[in-house]
């Protein structure tokens, strides 16, 4: 059988791609090289951060206010919960990345945000240690998905539209044909399609940089602590980004939902690759550094350590994704280079590749992600 569409990596992108697509009536198979729900990729570790008043730059916010509407949409196919709306802090100085960023956004698209000064900070959040030159803004439409149950609620929405799904089968080559693709698979079977879209994750460094394009894969160590006060709880208190000078690199983390507080240094860490992570937690250079940040802003909330994993980050030059066609393949569809900031984005990352995929164009705009914007620098 031919399939429409071929869909490898079913990560947070991949299965959102695969639900899309056969949403829209195409025959697709969705082909992951590990099991169903896996942690080894860039799509595990209970939350995400989504927000509207995008610091990265405001052309994605078009993007993030359709991808609230899908992410609600998946939620009422699926009957889970996926989306939690709870309020975001961020805090630095005004002319910091995070908060002139967020500003800018919300401007340019009459975002709401509030602007909080040191001391109202204080008053919101007495444990807070917050500098005097420093601001805050309080987004009330930020919140926090769960990727697991996300990627998982993608994959049954897709089964239900009808998509066939491989596990344990890596992607070993692919070949352009007259008509679509061959798609060979470790296991010796292959598998045709008239569309091929790669959602590889990390393990997208070795076919971006073949197109040019260099990719970083960094390691990324998110801890959760047993905090020594009911302060840091959910709902009272928020999800944050802190953008502090003289920090190793901005900071951010999630209340304690009930399995603690959770802290991690934003696009900070060893480079690698995803076939050669250290996998291990290390005490004095993962977390210590973490701990310490912690206790100089929210003092009592890193007291005990409860768990901690490594995860990835995919980076491209400039930290935007990669959504587009192959230069030299039209139906070759390449998502990936997420940077740390995609998740977020995946239900409407599906959107826009099933529009690749197949229609001629897609219905949003995207160029700030194509290839050519690597040529014009
Ligand atoms: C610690 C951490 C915190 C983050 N926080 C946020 C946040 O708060 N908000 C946010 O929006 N984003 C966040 N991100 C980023 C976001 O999680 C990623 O951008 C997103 O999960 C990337 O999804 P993906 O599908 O590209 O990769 P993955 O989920 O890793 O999926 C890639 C899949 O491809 C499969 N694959 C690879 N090669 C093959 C092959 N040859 N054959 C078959 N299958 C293959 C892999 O096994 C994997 O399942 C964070 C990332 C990390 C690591």
């Amino acid at each position: 059988m031919r399939f429409d569409v071929a869909v490898v990596g079913l990560g947070g992108m991949g299965s959102a791609l695969l639900a899309q697509c056969a949403q829209r009536g195409a025959s697709v198979i969705g082909l992951e090289q590990f099991a169903r729900g896996h942690e080894l990729g860039s799509s595990s570790g209970k939350s995400r951060m989504i927000r509207k008043a995008y610091f990265e730059d405001p052309a994605y916010v078009p993007l993030l206010l359709r991808a609230y509407d899908l992410w609600r949409e998946l939620e009422r196919e699926t009957g889970t919960e996926l989306l939690l709306l709870t309020g975001l802090l961020m805090v630095g100085e005004a002319d910091c990345e995070i908060i002139a960023g967020a500003g800018r956004a919300a401007r340019e698209h009459g975002l709401p945000l509030e602007s909080l000064t040191a001391p109202e900070i204080r008053g919101r959040y007495p444990t807070l240690t917050v500098l005097d030159d420093e601001v805050g803004v309080y987004e009330s439409d930020g919140g926090v998905l769960d990727p697991e149950r996300a990627v998982e609620a993608h994959l049954a929405a897709a089964a239900m539209a009808g998509a066939q799904m491989r596990f344990g089968v890596a992607l070993e080559n692919w070949e352009a044909t007259r008509d679509g693709f061959t798609i060979r698979l470790a296991d010796g079977t292959s598998v045709a399609s008239r569309a091929l879209i790669l959602s590889l994750g990390p393990w997208f460094k070795d076919a971006l940089e073949r197109i040019g394009i260099s990719i970083r894969v960094q390691r990324n160590v998110q801890a959760w602590f047993e905090p020594a006060t009911d302060a840091y709880a959910a709902p009272h208190f928020p999800p944050f980004l802190l953008d502090r000078k003289g920090l190793t690199a901005p900071l951010y983390g999630f209340p304690d939902f009930g399995d603690g507080v959770k802290a991690a240094f934003h696009s900070y860490g060893d480079l690698t690759d995803a076939a050669h992570v250290v996998r291990e937690v290390n005490l004095a250079r993962d977390i210590a550094p973490i701990v310490e940040a912690m206790e100089q802003w929210m003092p009592g909330a890193a007291m005990t350590l409860r768990a901690a994993k490594p995860c990835l980050y995919t980076l491209t030059p400039d930290c935007h994704f990669v959504v587009d066609r192959h230069p030299e393949h039209s139906r070759l569809i390449l998502c990936g280079g997420f940077s740390g900031h995609g998740f977020k984005f995946a239900p409407v990352i599906g959107e826009i590749g099933a529009d690749l995929a197949l229609e001629e164009s897609s219905r949003h705009k995207i160029d700030f992600l194509s290839l050519r914007r690597f040529a014009r620098k």
